[in-house]
């Protein structure tokens, strides 16, 4: 694995439809997150390129007849995409790290072989998953069939691109489905190249389209889409909320919204404190806390607080910011000057209210949009360091005498997507499964592991329905209920 020089790459101005690019004017302009230079600029598709894509896409399912293949073709197909996104991998990973916030190391040892894993994961649902058969009386056959949808319109957030893509369109086309797909307006280029890859692996040209642009025109265009029969949406409860406004004015679709998180990580006396304390900092650092389930709420009980506090600190004090296309590079930067601004402003809000900083707190000195990892204490439930998604490497302390002091401080007013728990104690373990609010828990761990099968999506204002798991694929079909009288 090698670091490469960003200034040797080419970044296409185009969207992909009917199974090619088709080039379009550049309108909205990049910076590079690692160093602040513009380096490209993405399309934004209006409705007409959005009508386009959706006719090709109905087009080519109709053509090919994709939904209705032997489903071992469907699976099949998927497999080879995924053997090529494979052999790609480092062209793909290249294209990925300039435009994002994901190293190139990162991107080669971790998002590539997981967007490989969950496309080949989903390939093997197209034909394992069937209706049901259900009891009825004797003068009658009942049974539960599925279908694919038709054209579901899919939205993706710019902090894990290729993946999330592979979330989007994986099952999605699994199940039999075409899909448009537009991907964040930041991070689009290597979505794009890997969708192309899908034509030469022999899914059908238009089965998947990209359309590149920004939310409220190509997304809002998408969404709103008559042939678009569902819509899956990852990214922001803002944007989440504006989805469902936008349906509930253009008509009633089903919907899939994982949205953001406020993810606490509740810390026991019993806990094993050196693995909390690298699990903790390890959830920070991470793409410097832009991840959907960032832990970056630490409740801690008493007696163990300052030991534990002691060994983040010492974790996260060893950072290597660095360009994203160095391979050494282990830590990120922020997506944009913007979003830079948006951590260090809520942080300031916080410490208005009367937060400490124990560490960071500021941007980091030098170029690019670098966020020190930071860590707040003396915050309040109503802090906002507390109440809102700050998406940047942001930790805060809060302390807690007992069990039900636990509970209370871990629930999120309005976020509900995944909780971590360090405890030896079996029973209080299985106990606080049951309490804390959120759609995932991990105990004594934090952060997805590589099993696919485990679905992952929020409670309250974090999201509706699953991805990932069964769940997505069960959710990629929708169900019709046929009962025939035997006369
Ligand atoms: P965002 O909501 O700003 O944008 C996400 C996508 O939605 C982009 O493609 C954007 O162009 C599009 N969009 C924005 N407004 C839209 C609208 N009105 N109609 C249609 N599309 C619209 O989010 P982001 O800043 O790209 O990503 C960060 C957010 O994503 C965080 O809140 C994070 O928690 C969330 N996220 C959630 C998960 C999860 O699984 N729950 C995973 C990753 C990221």
């Amino acid at each position: 694995m090698t670091s490469f020089d960003p200034a040797g790459l080419a970044f296409p101005a185009a969207h992909f439809i009917g199974g090619r690019m088709v080039g379009a004017p550049a309108a909205l302009e990049l910076r590079r997150p690692s160093d602040g230079e513009a380096f490209a600029a993405c399309p934004v598709a209006d409705a007409d390129v959005v009508d386009r894509a959706v006719s090709a896409a109905r087009a080519a399912l109709a053509a090919s007849g994709w939904g209705g293949l032997r489903p071992r073709e469907r699976t099949q197909a998927l497999h080879r995409w995924a053997d090529l996104i494979e052999a790609q991998a480092e062209p793909l990973a290249r294209l990925e790290a300039v435009a994002s916030t994901r190293p190139i190391s990162a991107l080669l040892e971790g998002d590539l072989p997981v967007t490989v894993e969950q496309i080949r994961f989903f390939a093997e649902f197209a034909d394992k998953e069937g209706g049901d058969l259900v009891p009825t009386a004797d003068d009658s056959f009942g049974f539960v069939a599925t279908e694919p949808y038709g054209v579901v319109g899919a939205i993706t957030p710019w902090n894990f691109p290729l993946s999330m893509a592979a979330w989007k369109l994986a099952p999605a086309l699994a199940a039999g489905n075409a899909v448009v797909l537009k991907p964040s307006e930041m991070t689009p280029f290597a979505t794009l190249r890997m969708a192309e890859l899908s034509v030469q692996a022999g899914i059908p040209a238009g089965v998947i389209a990209v359309v590149l642009g920004d939310g409220p025109e190509t997304g809002a265009a998408l969404v709103a889409h008559p042939d678009v029969a569902k819509v899956s949406f990852t990214g922001s409860t803002a944007a989440g909320s504006a989805i469902m406004a936008n349906l509930a004015r253009t008509g009633v679709k089903p919907m899939t919204l994982e949205l953001g998180g406020k993810s606490p990580q509740v810390v026991f006396a019993d806990a094993d404190l050196d693995l909390a304390a690298s699990s903790i900092a390890g959830s920070v650092l991470a793409n410097a806390g832009q991840a959907c389930v960032a832990g970056t709420r630490l409740v801690v009980q008493a007696s163990v607080a300052g030991a534990l506090v002691d060994g983040i600190l010492e974790r996260i004090s060893g950072i290597r910011p660095g360009p994203t296309w160095d391979a050494a590079t282990r830590y990120s930067p922020i997506v944009s000057q913007r979003q830079l601004g948006r951590v260090d402003a809520i942080v300031r809000r916080a410490v208005d209210a009367g937060a400490t900083v124990l560490a960071g707190g500021a941007p980091l000195e030098g170029p690019g949009y670098f966020y020190a990892p930071t860590v707040l204490a003396d915050v309040g439930r109503d802090s906002p360091a507390i109440l809102e998604e700050i998406f940047g490497p942001v930790l805060t302390v809060q302390i807690f005498e007992d069990e039900d002091e636990a509970v209370v401080l871990a629930d999120h007013p309005s976020y509900g997507l995944a909780a971590g728990l360090y405890t030896r104690d079996l029973s209080r373990a299985l106990r606080l499964t049951r309490r804390l609010q959120a759609g995932t828990i991990w105990v004594n761990r934090y952060g997805r592991s590589r099993d696919h099968i485990l679905p992952t999506g929020g409670f309250k204002g974090s999201g509706i329905g699953k991805d990932l798991g069964r769940e997505a694929f069960r959710a990629s079909r929708r169900s019709k209920s046929v009962l025939v009288a035997l006369r």
